[in-house]
């Protein structure tokens, strides 16, 4: 007999752990045996006392995220063999023992079948993002699967954990190396050198889930003038200079950014790039510099963070695509994106076309974008996609 406590669902409340879904919702609980602290493992059962799933417990509207299907012991075994699945899915698909590429996402929450753990490798140090105290509390033995999946593959672990907790267990918890620790903090991203800075940096650092679009970019940038607009560290700017844009401008508003891209500017093209910086607010930059440029980057944090945040979200997209489609040079093209999990892809295309509209202009879809395959989207749990964009071409 399990010693893990239970929770039971109300009549009718299992068919969504029964199609896998990962989450479940407070209000399809029906009883807990005994009192349930935040981080708990627990065990979910049907009103007929069929167990369902084991997850983690935390109050809250998702108050279990679940991370077995089957009744198990979540030791450091079983975080091994979930970790080590990650990590073969990445072999598998081509991203782990590249000369070109050593910086990828190895695991990704519910895609991972691991809700509220991110882990970001970056040439030999993952950074760790919990989002639930349960998984944090597991982190120890992530460490020690970790350690066993790389050996000597593996200089240092991160745990920033800080600012993805909730404030109540966040405020408590100091962003800290649980082992090594890296100061080189360089990665190779497609043969383009990238300083990555997750002590400082914003989430674990970088954008990795921007490579394959990055790479597009590069394709499309040769003899072109280009903006890398919300820049951050200068990803989009380095492939386009890389390709052989004529120019390259990169904006964003925080400075702390701009000297992210100025050092990785730097460490790829040394002085006299073809680039210039602007510490500026894109839409401002955008209103004072049309017509000038031949491909843009609009590639902004995420408007909309709940669903109650939407349609403003949706009128910022327009406000901000009419911009950049108004200003860019006739034949131009625009690399535009949404990240925000709220805007889904038919709501992004239609503040896109409304943005097209209110500029009379012709515009055409060259392809849709999406987030790459280290940022994978379980069928179960279609909440996993996140990252849309498309590629414009404008007459
Ligand atoms: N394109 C980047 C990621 C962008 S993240 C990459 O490939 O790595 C979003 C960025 O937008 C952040 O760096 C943030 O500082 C910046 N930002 C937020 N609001 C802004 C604004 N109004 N104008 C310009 N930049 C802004």
């Amino acid at each position: 007999m399990s010693t893990i406590p239970k929770i039971i669902l109300g009549s009718g409340k299992d068919q969504s752990p029964k199609r896998f879904h990962p989450w479940i919702f407070s209000g399809a609980i029906s009883k807990m045996t005994g009192e349930l602290a935040d981080g708990d493992v627990v065990e979910v059962y049907s009103n007929k006392n069929e167990y369902l799933c084991t997850g983690h417990y935390q109050k809250g509207s998702i108050a279990v995220r679940i991370f077995s299907f089957n009744q198990v012991e979540p030791d450091t075994t079983f975080w091994k063999d979930k970790i080590q699945k990650a990590y073969d899915y990445r072999k598998a698909i081509g991203l782990i023992g590249r000369e070109d590429t050593n910086v990828y996402r190895l695991v990704y929450g519910e895609g991972d079948g691991m809700p509220g753990l991110i882990i970001d490798f970056y040439n030999g140090t993952a950074v760790i993002q919990c989002h639930s105290i349960g998984m944090h509390r597991e982190v120890e033995k992530i460490v020690q699967a970790l350690k066993e999946i790389y050996g000597s593959g593996l200089k240092a672990v991160y745990d920033k954990s800080k600012e993805s907790l909730s404030d109540r267990y966040g405020d408590k918890l100091a962003n800290t190396y649980l082992f090594g620790e890296d100061k080189e903090k360089q990665v190779l991203e497609y043969g383009n050198k990238i300083k990555v800075d997750w002590e400082e940096g914003q989430k674990t650092g970088f954008f990795i889930d921007q490579r394959e679009n990055r790479k597009l970019v590069g394709q499309y940038a040769k003899d072109k003038k280009v903006l890398d607009c919300f820049c951050y560290a200068g990803g989009f700017s380095v492939y386009a200079l890389k390709a052989g844009a004529t120019e390259v401008h990169s904006v964003d508003s925080s400075k702390t950014a701009i000297k992210l891209t100025d050092d990785n500017i730097q460490l790829n093209f040394g002085e006299g790039a073809k680039q210039k910086s602007h510490v500026a607010d894109a839409f401002d930059f955008l209103k004072d510099n049309q017509g000038q440029y031949d491909l843009m980057v609009v590639d902004p944090p995420a408007f909309a963070k709940h669903r109650d945040a939407r349609h403003q979200a949706v009128m910022g997209y327009k406000r901000l695509n009419a911009l950049a489609i108004q200003g860019v040079k006739p034949g131009g093209l625009i690399f535009t994106f949404s990240c925000s999990q709220v805007v889904d892809k038919y709501l992004f295309h239609g503040a896109i076309t409304a943005a097209a509209i209110e500029t009379g202009r012709t515009v055409r879809i060259l392809q849709y974008l999406s987030q790459p395959a280290d940022h994978p989207i379980s069928i179960y749990h279609p909440e996993g996609e996140y990252l849309k964009g498309m590629i414009l071409f404008v007459e």
